[in-house]
């Protein structure tokens, strides 16, 4: 596979604060240090109530997987199509309809995938330069389903290069 030297390791289905916009109609202004970082997003807008209240948090260290028996998942993207937009806090690029990632009996629609530098989440107490959040919503509960993956500098990835040199630098 192409993608085998640029991708290093599938890491969680989970939601960040960009993951759960696509879930959201508008939201607050948020950042990630100062008074608009992580530790206030609960008191920005009251449909962030989650980041206070939540048990099962993203992002995570990944230092101590266990083999688990859950659903197999697959992946059917198409290639081509989307959106491209800078929101001012990634590089996203907005699907349209007709890939999919299914989870045993259910199917995910992908919506957007955008990136993270450096990564948000770690394995073992370790960064990656690059993670892309491919985000997928439930066509039938419409709860999310990310599909996180980590990149890091190796061979080029001819689709990843054309991608990148297309990135709008502003919003
Ligand atoms: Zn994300």
């Amino acid at each position: 596979m192409y993608r085998r030297h640029l991708i290093k390791g599938l890491v969680a289905l989970g939601a960040c604060r960009i993951c759960v916009q696509a879930a959201q109609a508008t939201s607050a202004h948020w950042g990630y240090t100062g008074p608009v970082g992580p530790e206030h997003w609960a008191d920005l807008d009251k449909k962030n109530f989650v980041c206070s209240a939540g048990t099962q948090q993203s992002p995570i260290d990944i230092n101590s997987a266990v083999k688990a028996d859950i659903p197999h998942i697959a992946i059917g993207w198409h290639k081509g199509g989307g959106n491209m937009v800078n929101n001012g806090h990634t590089i996203q690029i907005n699907m349209p309809q007709g890939s999919t990632l299914t989870r045993g009996d259910r199917v995910y629609e992908l919506v957007q995938f955008h990136f993270h530098a450096p990564s948000e989440h770690h394995v073992a107490g370790k960064s990656f330069p690059l993670e892309v959040h491919f985000v997928h919503k439930d066509t039938q509960s419409g709860t999310l389903g990310v599909l996180g993956v980590f990149l890091t500098p190796g061979a080029t990835n001819a689709s990843f290069a054309a991608l990148a040199a297309a990135f709008p630098e502003l919003p």
